[in-house]
């Protein structure tokens, strides 16, 4: 039986690190200092609105202060776009995230390249051939504390990553390869996925599609990390079939309260360390460890 990792854990660790760090700041700075998030949300979108509204509580949780935009759907591209290059050009705002799903007439694309890599809390503009302890995209830098954590080595191991989207699955393989991993990347045009992700010590899956490894799919002993959120009946599932998948494996996260709450923590911990990069703390406020 697979050890389970345990997000929701880990991720009270993050947050009481993010707000050590946050005090820590104020204290050596001043209460201008404290670090500070503004969040952009269409306020047609009632899952987008109940986003944004968990990662303010988590802010405040973690001595970060949240500002909520909520913009009316109507709200041209022009317009949101002239809203980012305020914000991007105002010093009292360190941190900017826009939820995503944009309406359709926003390009997400151009959103996202828009938003200043120094204010981009995602961290979605991080380069992928970035150094090891430059600023991540949250789900990927939330994986690498939990192989981190419960020991999981990756250099010189095999490591599959199903999915190649440009906020998981490129900068999570990117990620490893930093890491000295040996990265397989597959997609939905992968043939025969399942003699890729048997070669896998350590495989990430990121598809969005519930059920999608099962446990043949699977090497004995072999860590598997489930990013994939998916509403199956109501309920909240994987893309690992959990229960058949953790016979065979080593170690195994679980959705929920495996890389969900790790995302939301790093999150914070980006938030950290973009506002000590921007008042010259560094590492000092963030830690020492890879990505903080
Ligand atoms: P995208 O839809 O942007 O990308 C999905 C990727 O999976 C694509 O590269 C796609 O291939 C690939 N894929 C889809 N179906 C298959 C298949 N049957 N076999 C192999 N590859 C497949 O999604 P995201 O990357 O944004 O998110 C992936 C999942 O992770 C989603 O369930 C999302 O909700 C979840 N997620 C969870 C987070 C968390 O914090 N836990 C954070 C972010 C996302 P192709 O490129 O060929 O289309």
């Amino acid at each position: 039986m697979a050890v389970l990792i345990n997000g929701t854990e880990l991720a009270k660790k993050v947050k009481a690190e993010v707000r050590l760090g946050a005090e820590a700041m104020v204290e050596a700075l001043g209460e201008e200092a404290r670090p500070d998030m503004t969040l952009i949300v269409f306020e047609g979108d009632p899952v987008s609105r109940s986003l944004v509204a968990m990662k303010a509580r988590d802010c405040e949780a973690a001595g970060i202060v949240p500002t909520v935009v909520e913009l009316p759907d109507e709200t041209t591209e022009e317009e949101l776009f002239a809203l980012i290059e305020r914000l991007n050009a105002d010093e009292k705002v360190t941190a900017i995230l826009c939820q995503l799903p944009v309406p359709p007439h926003v390009s997400t694309k151009k959103l996202l390249n828009l938003i200043s890599p120094e204010k981009d809390v995602d961290g979605f503009s991080a380069r992928l051939d970035g150094d090891i302890t430059d600023l991540a995209a949250c789900t990927p830098a939330g994986v690498i504390r939990m192989l981190d954590e419960y020991g999981i080595e990756v250099a010189g191991k095999h490591c599959v990553v199903v999915g190649r989207s440009n906020i998981v699955g490129k900068p999570m393989a990117a990620q490893l390869l930093m890491r000295d991993a040996t990265v397989t990347v597959c997609h939905s045009k992968t043939r025969d996925l399942a003699s890729f992700t048997r070669q896998a010590d350590v495989l990430i899956v990121a598809a969005g599609h519930a059920g999608l490894i099962t446990a043949d799919m699977v090497k004995d002993g072999a860590a598997v990390i489930d990013v994939g959120m998916n509403y199956v009946e109501g309920r909240l599932a994987g893309d690992v079939d959990f229960e058949g998948v953790s016979q065979k494996a080593a170690f195994i996260s679980p959705v929920p309260g495996g890389v969900g709450p790790m995302t939301r923590a790093y999150l914070l911990k980006n938030a950290l360390r973009l506002s000590a990069e921007k008042h010259g703390m560094g590492g000092t406020a963030v830690g020492s460890r890879p990505n903080e």
